[in-house]
């Protein structure tokens, strides 16, 4: 049962099925938000992550959106709306990988893949949010948070330059977005995960090269998602424009 005393509004997370996502839905239900997330295929993890938000006493909603299809955002937005009421945050997370590989081997197929969704994906989300949040459009103004990568700064050599670049593109959505709304009532921020525990990773990718970040291990789900709840609450009402690492100093 949810309860009206401390619910901070609706949030919505794209690729919220799993990962860090998913994490993140649930630490935002947990901070009072009713939670709307996205996923491409796996409904029923999907669905795990409503439950898991409902057994926490907010309300949550699932739907299948592509965030390389514009008109598959939008009827998102419009669902969620419909269903839990006006949007307050946004976390743009959903996101995917190349195959290992150098920046020689790399064809046109793959680089309109991870650019589209990643980079545009992540550009069609934040507008999306802003057109609904936006008190210059009769909105209540709101949170966006863009998960980017520490790719972006690192460059990701002979893994996935493609994958560090379109997360760079992420980086200056933030700052650029940030300073464009943030007198229409809207805070946009990033995160930059280093090598956390999900499946995005190739196989004994982990294993291999987990321990390396000077903490001594990979990130947990859990430790990406607090911090996503935090930047999307009032507890961070003067930051905008940030992007804060998540790496383990990394
Ligand atoms: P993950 O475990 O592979 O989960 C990816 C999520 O995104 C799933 O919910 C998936 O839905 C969804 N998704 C994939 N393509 C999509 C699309 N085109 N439209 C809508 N949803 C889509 O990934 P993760 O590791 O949690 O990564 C989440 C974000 O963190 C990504 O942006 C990633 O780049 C970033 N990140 C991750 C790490 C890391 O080490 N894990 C480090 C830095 C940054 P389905 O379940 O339906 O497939």
């Amino acid at each position: 049962m949810s309860s009206d005393e401390t619910r901070r509004g609706t949030a919505l997370v794209t690729g919220g099925s799993r990962g860090i996502g998913a994490a993140a839905a649930i630490a935002l239900a947990a901070d009072g938000w009713d939670v709307g997330v996205s996923y491409l295929s796996r409904s029923g993890d999907a669905e795990r992550v409503v439950s898991a938000c409902e057994e926490l006493g907010r309300r949550a909603y699932a739907v299948q959106a592509d965030v390389a299809e514009p008109e598959q955002i939008e009827r998102f937005f419009d669902s969620v709306t419909a269903e839990l009421g006006a949007i307050g945050a946004v976390v743009n997370n959903a996101g995917v990988v190349s195959p290992s590989g150098r920046v020689a081997g790399y064809d046109l197929g793959r680089l309109e893949r991870v650019f589209r969704i990643n980079a545009i994906g992540a550009f069609l989300v934040a507008g999306a949010a802003v057109r609904r949040m936006s008190t210059a459009a009769g909105g209540a103004g709101g949170v966006i948070v863009n998960v980017s990568s520490r790719g972006a700064v690192l460059g990701s050599a002979g893994e996935y330059v493609d994958y560090a670049a379109s997360k760079a593109a992420v980086d200056t959505l933030t700052v650029g977005l940030a300073n464009e709304v943030a007198k229409e009532g809207i805070r946009v921020l990033g995160v930059r995960p280093g090598l956390i525990e999900t499946e995005i990773h190739e196989e004994g990718r982990l294993e291999r090269i987990g321990g390396t970040p000077p903490l001594g291990r990979p990130g947990k789900v859990e430790e990406v998602a607090e911090l996503i709840a935090f930047l999307a609450s009032d507890r961070a009402s003067y930051m905008t424009g940030s992007m804060v690492d998540v790496a383990g100093g990394r």
